[in-house]
């Protein structure tokens, strides 16, 4: 055993030198008794990023106005990672468009909280929750229900072509209203499927939501009345109705389910049915 004197010396030594102590391991390997190779794919939100949000913020930002009046209201995005996200955006900023010179966008007919959903997205990659009526402090009345402004988002990414955003607002939309046990009423579900093409996922979910609510709901919007007045202006939601009716009643023993939102995600999302879902791994 070393004197006290020696054992002084040498710690006295040690900590003076740090470049003569071994390196602090930042992890700890677990022993690995049975050496082969592990196949373990971690889920998707665990993989490393390839790059970090401040790194896309060292860019020019562009300048987008929502709405009309005083419903209006402009924003600063930053350009990188909107057109890395959204190609609607890049071909527009960086294209031949009069955009490009500018680094304006004015979207004059879109509605004010799903364009800041999607930017909260752009640089989150996670859509907020919607504020609840009470708070909303929005200019239009009667305020939106935040299901409303999910509706509304769905159709903003279907128009400029996002299908990520599309499916994680679906996503959203039937997790929020199976956590609340409500879904949107039907004036809006029926305002959002006109903003829809005629292939929307968006319309299978509003044409269930409508027949649920018909077989299920004692509301007097479902009364025959205003119903039929709704469905007779629009042909192709009396079609998708009765499809799903149709489906109902073959399933009176409630073992299929009825409501939207107890379906299988995959069939409001982007992919076709015969792909793999891309979120599947996501628990
Ligand atoms: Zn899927």
């Amino acid at each position: 055993m070393a004197s006290p004197l020696l054992r002084a010396t040498l710690i006295t030594t040690l900590s003076r030198d740090p470049s003569t102590l071994p390196p602090t391991p930042q992890i700890s390997q677990l022993p690995n008794p049975t050496p082969k190779i592990v196949t373990f794919q971690l889920p998707e939100r665990y993989q490393p990023v390839e790059t970090y949000i401040a790194d896309e913020l060292d860019c020019d930002v562009v300048n987008i106005t929502i709405g009309t009046g005083d419903l209006q209201k402009s924003f600063n995005v930053h350009k990188t990672p909107l057109c890395k996200k959204i190609p609607y955006f890049d071909k527009m900023f960086n294209g031949s468009f009069e955009e490009a010179s500018t680094q304006r966008a004015t979207f004059p007919e879109d509605h004010l909280v799903p364009f800041m959903l999607l930017i909260g997205w752009v640089y989150t990659k996670t859509i907020e929750i919607p504020k609840s009526l009470e708070c909303d402090g929005s200019e239009e009345d009667p305020a939106p229900h935040p299901t409303t402004h999910l509706l509304r988002l769905f159709v903003l990414a279907e128009k400029l072509m996002v299908p990520k955003l599309a499916d994680a607002t679906i996503d959203l939309l039937s997790k929020y209203c199976a956590a609340s046990c409500i879904l949107p009423h039907i004036e809006y579900l029926n305002e959002e499927y006109k903003e829809t093409p005629e292939d929307s996922k968006l319309r299978l979910w509003i044409a269930r939501a409508i027949a649920h609510q018909f077989c299920f709901s004692v509301s007097e919007s479902y009364e025959s009345e205003p119903l039929k007045v709704l469905l007779a202006d629009d042909v192709y939601l009396l079609g998708d109705f009765l499809s799903a009716l149709k489906v109902q009643q073959s399933n009176r023993d409630g073992s299929e389910p009825s409501d939207p939102t107890d379906f299988p995600p995959c069939d409001y999302h982007q992919h076709a049915e015969s792909e793999p879902c891309p979120y599947a791994q996501e628990k």
